[in-house]
């Protein structure tokens, strides 16, 4: 199979189509503050297997009982269509014999199709880690890619800080992957361990490689020059035909190269294929779902994916993308499942305000229209911080046109805090060894007064059960209603008058989120507000 396009102007041998290879699950893992159990590892491998990626590489067999739990249960559970799953290893042990090595019997036993393994290509790690001679660091590779090769495998070796060991010593990292190839390996992947790479030598490195052998390259890149994207972006024009990379770029240190751009990059500018046409729409949302499932916030300035991605905010501005969007937006961003999203603030004009009606099917007279404006302006002075609270926004617009949510009125709250002290293993100071919330809510659903009660481990959560308490007889719905996030942020005000604090919630129905807001000098009263808004929306929006 011929990958390469010989494109004769510059000499470079471009491919037409690059494998997506994904190591979230492994060296993505890497990350500080990710912990995957294996069932969030399973349900990753359903949404890379949702956005088409080629290989998705499971983890290390062998090297931990989760890693072990997960390839015998993904052959049981999971339904893969789209892609490969994938077991790394290392090479063999120095001087140690192939047919009793551990690991790699792990990898031929783990029951996947395709195997990784990784071995040193920088001359100075041979003498100096594995301190061996240069020939027997060149036969751990190529015994080890024979072996597994022999066994009926794809395999495909990660030769680990290529880019490095390249320049220290260029006969040394050729005669590794030459040991490779000759024992029949099916892609040799040039890696950048330590990430300091730059695309000049991406590029070049990468040419010199698919020049001096015939092998299929591929490339395993880390972001630490902030190039991650960018470099292998140079390796595939270079002649790369697989790019090894994370969802979201997590991984060790700053992190992988960002498949999520990558892949973007490639199919829609450059013209080369990647994952199946058809899948490349499920970006954004399989995007955001691995970011929900290792419990990190979606980067809302991710390229593409982002919820700023397509975001305008200049009134000027938003007033021409409503005719021609192609004018200000690099791509159509449904082609990524992502939109158009107008961002409303004080900054915004009026014509802003008319598509955001209009989305609504409210038709506001200029008068009201006016009063919108000013209305706005003063609750963003106040504090109010719209752009992030789409879903108060619309309450807002909402309520200028005359409507008033009639699915209960408030008659009053309150909230009460039980602390008991303790040692609770702070030996500079005591803790509580039980807090308990108590909030109480009086609220009328039409003529009738319903006092309910909610217990919580702090206020926002016993208001909110409070309130699900006395509304949910009547709005079962709410169950659905969850929230996903609540951000305070104390806010100097330019009136002098003290601070006020700021309350973001952010809810979901499992299908869509919306975010909510409220300011006062009182935090309690700013999360009732927010909390408020998420439950009304809601109740406007959940489909019963
Ligand atoms: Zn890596």
């Amino acid at each position: 199979m011929n990958m390469l396009a010989d494109t004769a102007v510059s000499g470079r041998r471009v491919p037409n189509s690059v494998e997506i290879y994904d190591t979230t699950l492994r060296d993505g893992a890497q990350l500080e503050g990710i912990s995957l159990t294996v069932d969030d590892k399973l349900r990753i491998a359903e949404q890379l297997d949702r956005l088409g990626v080629h290989y998705i590489e499971g983890g290390w067999p062998g090297s931990n009982p989760k890693d072990d739990e997960f390839f015998d249960r993904a052959q049981k559970e999971l339904n893969l269509v789209n892609s490969q799953l994938v077991a790394f290893g290392s090479t063999r042990r120095v001087k140690g014999r192939v047919d009793d090595d551990l690991t790699l019997a792990k990898l031929a036993g783990a029951g996947t199709g395709t195997v990784c393994i990784v071995g040193k290509a920088w001359d100075y790690h041979v003498t100096e880690a594995l301190r061996t001679t240069l020939d027997e660091g060149i036969a751990m590779v190529a015994d080890s890619v024979r072996f597994l090769k022999e066994k009926g495998l794809r395999v495909f070796f990660d030769a680990e800080h290529f880019f490095d060991g390249y320049e220290a010593n260029p006969e040394f990292a050729l005669s590794v992957l030459e040991g490779a190839a000759i024992s029949g390996v099916d892609c040799l992947v040039l890696c950048d361990t330590n990430g300091g790479s730059l695309p000049d030598r991406v590029e070049s490195t990468v040419d010199d490689v698919v020049r001096h052998l015939d092998t299929p390259v591929g490339v395993h890149l880390h972001n630490d020059t902030g190039c991650g994207v960018a470099n292998a972006l140079a390796g595939v024009l270079a002649g790369a035909t697989h790019v090894q990379g994370t969802i979201n770029g997590y991984g060790e240190r700053v992190g992988n190269c960002d498949l999520v751009p990558i892949i973007a990059n490639l199919s829609l500018k450059m013209g080369i294929t990647t994952v199946p046409l058809g899948y490349m729409h499920n970006l954004t949302s399989v995007a955001h779902h691995v970011a929900e499932i290792v419990n990190f916030s979606a980067d809302p300035q991710q390229p593409y994916v982002g919820a700023k991605a397509f975001a305008h905010k200049a009134g000027l501005h938003t007033s021409a993308i409503s005719r021609r969007s192609d004018a200000y937006e690099h791509i159509d961003p449904e082609l990524v499942g992502n939109g158009t999203r107008f961002v409303v603030s004080e900054m915004a004009g009026r014509s802003t305000m008319e598509l955001k009606a209009a989305e609504l099917g409210l038709h506001l007279d200029m008068g009201t229209m006016n009063d919108v404006v000013q209305t706005l302006k003063d609750l963003e002075f106040a504090g109010y911080h719209f752009e992030a609270a789409d879903a108060s926004f619309e309450l807002l617009i909402r309520a200028a046109s005359g409507w008033e949510q009639d699915f209960f009125q408030l008659e009053s709250f309150s909230v009460s805090v039980g602390h008991r002290s303790g040692s609770g293993g702070r030996a500079w100071n005591e803790v509580a060894v039980d807090v308990e919330t108590e909030a109480e809510v009086k609220l009328w659903i039409g003529e009738e007064r319903i006092v309910a009660t909610g217990y919580g481990n702090g206020p926002i959560n016993a208001l909110d059960a409070a309130l699900r308490q006395a509304l949910g007889e009547r709005h079962p719905v709410l169950e659905r209603l969850h929230l996903t996030d609540y951000k305070v942020r104390v806010l100097e005000t330019s009136r002098g008058t003290g601070a006020v604090t700021r309350v973001l919630i952010d809810s979901t129905d499992g299908e869509h989120n919306w975010s909510t807001i409220g300011v006062s000098e009182n935090i309690i009263e700013a999360s009732w507000q927010a909390l408020v808004d998420s439950i009304v929306y809601g109740l406007l929006h959940i489909d019963s």
